[in-house]
């Protein structure tokens, strides 16, 4: 199969699933947005999933999404950044990302403001919380009782607009029990924050849990893409 084809095809069955998720959660398959997670994956993808109507994509290292988004910035995309974060790289990230997902510590802020005042864009912010137990091993996000002085940081940065949460299941814990609690966490949110909206949940494993749970953006990279090789 040609590869135009097998992305076609790859998309035609994670919309589904995501039409399918919808239609089980009740809820209308326009509030859930795809963004497809190209990293590992060569700029000339990037082109073909725009050709069949993507127009969110999504990159988890700076390097590899700088140079990514140079080269497809004829195409108009939504560019998500969903990756560790150093705070020496921020104000360079926010040169190029749309949409920062990954935003777990305050220390952040400044550097994603200045990236978005040089480039005269506000950017959107998510705030990564970790559904891990508290202690565990690698733990990415902040912990669901530091979001409240996290969005207020976020919120009163000029070029920054607080948008919601991101947050990924934890290896061993079944997606459905991970994104109920985070569920919460964002009720929680959005009572101080009511332009807290969106909720970032869900991989290729474990969309449909994250679509009952309410997530609003999906991050999918290996069911559209193909398994990441290993070296780039
Ligand atoms: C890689 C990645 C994804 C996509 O994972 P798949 O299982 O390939 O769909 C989603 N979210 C984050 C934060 C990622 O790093």
């Amino acid at each position: 199969m040609s590869r135009p084809d097998e992305l076609a095809a790859n998309l035609a069955t994670v919309r589904g699933r995501i039409a399918a998720a919808c239609a089980d959660a009740g809820r209308p398959v326009d509030d859930v947005r795809l963004v497809v997670v190209t990293k590992f994956f060569p700029a000339s993808d990037v082109r073909l999933l725009a050709d069949l109507g993507v127009t969110d994509v999504g990159e988890n290292r700076h390097q590899e999404a700088e140079a990514k988004a140079a080269e497809c910035a004829d195409l108009g995309l939504t560019w998500h950044f969903i990756g560790g974060l150093q705070s020496n790289k921020a104000a360079a990230v926010a040169s190029y990302a749309d949409v920062v997902e990954s935003v777990d510590r305050a220390k952040l802020v400044a550097g994603l403001d200045r990236g978005a005042a040089q480039r005269s864009q506000e950017i959107d912010v998510l705030l990564q919380v970790s559904l891990d137990p508290p202690g565990a091993d690698g733990r990415s996000g902040a912990a669901p009782e530091e979001l409240g002085d996290l969005a207020d940081a976020v919120g009163g940065a000029d070029h920054l607009r607080l948008r919601g949460l991101m947050a990924v299941a934890p290896l061993g814990e079944d997606p459905a029990t991970a994104f109920a609690r985070l569920a919460g966490i964002r009720r929680e949110l959005v009572t101080d924050h009511p332009e807290a909206t969106w909720l970032s949940a869900g991989m290729s494993g474990d969309l449909e849990a994250a679509v009952h749970a309410g997530a609003t953006h999906v991050r999918i990279g290996s069911a559209v893409l193909g398994s990441r090789p290993r070296f780039k």
